[in-house]
């Protein structure tokens, strides 16, 4: 059985869905960088403050920042664990190869969460989170293209991408993922 995960792919692709899932049955870390800077925004914490306004304009906040975010929480006792939302550019993706080194937890496999843009705006404008209206989708999806896309083919190189169609109902995408997780 796996235990280091990553979950790839466009904002609104069901990622965080399909990480609690897996986090629920094997009671890994579920660690999502955008959950984690929310909840520093909900405190009024001084990070908190600092991210706002970025976050909801729907663009990426500094890669250090994210980073300390990241190793804080790797670092603590888990059965296992999964990233959702980080890395997002190829420089992270670097940090967190250096930072698993240093943890001797190497990364098993990525899934790669694909599903057409026109489903990924309509399931964001029914979500309505605070970031989720027709001008951030916007902003997010064209960093998400430009930023992000690329690392399907950094892990990919790295023979760690298994492709999962995110277009089907969560349960499917599920099972799907449990069995490839084997
Ligand atoms: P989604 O993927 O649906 O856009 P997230 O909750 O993953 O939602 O992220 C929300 C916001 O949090 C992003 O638009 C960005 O501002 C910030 N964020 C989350 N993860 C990162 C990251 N790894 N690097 C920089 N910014 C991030």
């Amino acid at each position: 059985m796996k235990k280091h995960l990553l979950f790839l792919g466009a904002p609104g692709a069901g990622k965080g869905t399909q990480a609690a899932l897996v986090s629920k049955a094997n009671s890994y870390l579920h660690l999502s960088t955008g959950d984690l800077l929310r909840k520093e925004i909900e405190m009024n914490s001084t990070l908190g403050k600092e991210v706002k306004d970025i976050m909801n304009r729907g663009e990426l906040v500094s890669d250090n920042l994210v980073l300390e975010i990241v190793k804080k929480n790797l670092d603590q006792d888990n059965n296992g664990w999964i990233l959702d939302g980080f890395p997002r550019n190829l420089s992270q993706a670097n940090s967190l190869n250096e930072v698993l080194i240093n943890l001797n937890q190497p990364l098993e496999i990525v899934f790669y969460l694909d599903i057409p843009e026109e489903v990924l705006i309509k399931r964001l404008l029914l979500r309505g989170r605070k970031d989720d209206n027709e001008e951030t989708i916007r902003t997010r999806l064209n960093i998400y293209k430009k930023t992000t896309e690329p690392l399907i083919r950094y892990f990919d190189d790295l023979s760690l991408l298994n492709y999962i169609d995110a277009n089907r109902d969560p349960k499917t995408i599920s099972s799907d993922i449990k069995l490839k997780m084997a």
